[in-house]
């Protein structure tokens, strides 16, 4: 994709979107398999516009995101998976998280005192915790995977650099004042923590039912187009089609047809 132009992106991009509403619409009538998307990264990475972009085509009615902030009271009275399981797509649909239970391993890891809010028993919370939440979320995963949920996971990797430019503009250009946040500036000083967590966390929740892909983030037309031709590739792997139906099925659509002729006006 390297000589693509933001014109030439932006042309593959709408005929990725076609094919993925087609495939969506299959998907829907299937009702079989669900689909979960996973997006994490640093701030200003871009994921907000990138789900934006790759839901446009889509049918509201097939589709769903949630976004996951810190834990509310209630959230933090349960195990943490508890809110992400609530909202596990149905069968036929695709559920988007913009962040996820990966937060667990990524901005708890870069600040563990953040366990201490957690309520847990003090006799779990050892050295072993985060190795122990890796496995669970694998064997989440897995268990998803088994019973039709396909997943796949993108880790949108903005660098620093571009992290800087991009909270300038947000800065030095009022209709995105109210994108910025100081906190997001401060979190930029735990940067390198944070790339440590992220290659771990990759390194131990990839499996081959629910790899993560690592899709460069510092030009947004590249990362759309890179993200939707992973989903376009997952849902071309499914075999999706709309049901077929039988015989009866097709005497009944006859004698509706006929019904519906033979009305007057
Ligand atoms: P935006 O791009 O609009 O800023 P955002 O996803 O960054 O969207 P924010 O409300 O700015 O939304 O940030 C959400 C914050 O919640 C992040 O800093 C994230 O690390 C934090 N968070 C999410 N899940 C957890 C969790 N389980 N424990 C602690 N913090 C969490
Ligand atoms: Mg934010």
């Amino acid at each position: 994709m390297d000589g693509v132009t933001k014109d030439g992106a932006r042309e593959l991009l709408e005929e990725g979107i076609a094919v993925m509403a087609e495939l969506q619409s299959k998907l829907y009538a299937q009702d079989h398999w669900a689909i979960l998307l996973i997006f994490q990264a640093m701030d200003a990475a871009g994921k907000d516009g990138v789900i934006k972009q790759v839901m446009s085509g889509i049918n509201p009615q097939g589709c769903e995101v949630h976004s996951f902030k810190a834990p509310s009271s209630e959230e933090i009275d349960h195990d943490y998976m508890w809110r992400a399981m609530r909202r596990a797509p149905p069968r036929g649909t695709i559920g988007i998280f913009n962040r996820s239970y990966y937060e667990e391993v990524l901005v708890v890891r870069v600040h563990p005192e953040i366990l201490k809010n957690q309520k847990l028993p003090a006799q779990l919370v050892t050295k072993d915790i985060f190795d122990q939440r890796y496995t669970d979320i694998r064997r989440y995963e897995r268990f998803l995977s088994r019973n039709g949920t396909v997943i796949r996971k993108f880790f949108l990797n903005v660098s620093k650099k571009e992290q800087r430019k991009r909270f300038l503009e947000r800065i030095d250009d009022a209709e995105k004042h109210w994108k910025f946040s100081a906190a997001d500036v401060r979190e930029r000083q735990h940067w390198d923590a944070y790339m440590a967590a992220y290659e771990k966390m990759i390194q131990e929740t990839s499996s081959p039912e629910a790899p993560w892909h690592v899709i460069p983030a510092d030009n947004k037309w590249y990362t759309r187009l890179a993200v939707a031709s992973v989903i376009i590739d997952t849902l071309s792997g499914l075999d999706l089609h709309y049901p077929t139906v039988d015989a009866k099925r097709i005497a009944e659509l006859h004698d509706a047809r006929a019904q519906l002729m033979a009305e007057k006006d």
